[in-house]
């Protein structure tokens, strides 16, 4: 065995010891008991070994819901609707091959998107005719579901620091119709520098250790969880909320959302903000349109939050929507 898959095989093994017989890493099973309370505990393991649901938005620049839906059942597939979305709908696991393969997909009249990524474009609210930033963009969801809110009227400036991923943001966003959007290769903590006070509402949907993707099913999605991933992820968010917060103009929103269960890459990264910025960072309380969340925690391990970290929502994962993170913050005047 050569010197370095020697190594590899070295390392998977260690990795191996710290999963439990459920296949989670068991660090993460001890942090989960005191993120997640009683009452949801069951819930969210049980989510881990669920096949999703495969969820989609109707991109209303191109099409209106009702022509989509026709053309879909025509394949096979039945979507169903969804109360809180007028043009997102979802189908069973095992539709999803013939959604992704379908012409509607291809051709941009419909994005594959998880329901809880499409509730944050939603709540961020971009409108038409403002100058917007999504400041961590690659492949592009948010972004183009933005565009299709602003009515592809207005400005959307994206960023992405990952040469590959912004082609492929690039790409996705012309096939999606964005005529508005400008694609940055940066890394996004110099935004704000850059351009302070600029923009009328922020999109920043972090870089995590995307926790919330782990699947009892693809044992891979398990083995590289670490602390280490987590405290270095937090550096990061905790740079690009502070360009985010600099690049927003005052009385704009930005929406800082991850896919972690963690609080050191949600809470802490907030409170960082917040004890930054002093009154100039509002946070405000998110609505939710469905129960399955929690308040942002008080505490974690030996750190205490500011009070107004209640208003952030922690999505509580099931078979239809994964874990994700949403603070949403105003800029004063
Ligand atoms: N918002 C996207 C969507 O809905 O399709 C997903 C964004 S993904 C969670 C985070 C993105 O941030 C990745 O594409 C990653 O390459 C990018 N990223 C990593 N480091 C960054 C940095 N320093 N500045 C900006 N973006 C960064």
């Amino acid at each position: 065995m050569s010197k370095r898959s020697k190594s590899r095989k070295t390392k998977t093994n260690l990795d191996a010891e710290r999963l439990t017989p459920s296949g989670l890493p068991a660090d993460f099973l001890v942090r989960l008991e005191t993120i997640v309370d009683d009452t949801w505990r069951e819930s969210v393991l049980r989510s881990f070994e669920a096949a999703k649901k495969t969820s989609f938005r109707v991109n209303t620049l191109f099409t209106e819901p009702g022509e989509v839906l026709t053309e879909l059942q025509e394949l096979g597939v039945v979507p169903q609707a969804l109360a809180w979305c007028a043009n997102a709908f979802w189908v069973e696991p095992e539709a999803r091959d013939l959604l992704t393969h379908s012409t509607a997909a291809t051709e941009g009249r419909i994005y594959i998107q998880g329901l809880s990524s499409i509730l944050a474009t939603l709540i961020l609210d971009p409108q038409p005719g403002e100058w917007n930033l999504d400041l961590a963009a690659a492949p592009g969801g948010k972004s183009s579901h933005m565009v299709c809110r602003m009515k592809n009227q207005g400005k959307l400036s994206v960023v992405e620091p990952i040469r590959k991923r912004m082609y492929r943001l690039a790409d996705n966003l012309k096939r999606m119709g964005s005529e508005i959007s400008k694609t940055y290769l940066m890394d996004g903590r110099k935004a704000g520098q850059k351009v302070p006070d600029r923009f009328d509402r922020v999109m920043l949907d972090a870089p995590c250790s995307s926790e919330a993707r782990m699947r009892l099913s693809d044992p891979d999605s398990c083995k590289y969880w670490s602390l280490r991933k987590i405290r270095e992820q937090s550096r990061k968010q905790t740079g690009l909320i502070a360009s985010a917060f600099q690049a927003l103009q005052p009385g704009g929103t930005m929406l800082y959302c991850t896919c972690s269960f963690a609080p050191e890459e949600n809470e802490a990264v907030v409170n960082a903000l917040l004890s930054q910025s002093g009154e100039r960072a509002e946070l405000l309380e998110i609505e939710m349109p469905f129960s399955h969340w929690q308040p942002g925690l008080q505490s974690f391990a030996d750190q205490n939050f500011e009070p107004a970290i209640t208003h952030c929502r922690r999505i509580l994962p099931n078979e239809h929507f994964d874990a994700f993170f949403m603070a949403k913050i105003r800029k004063a005047f």
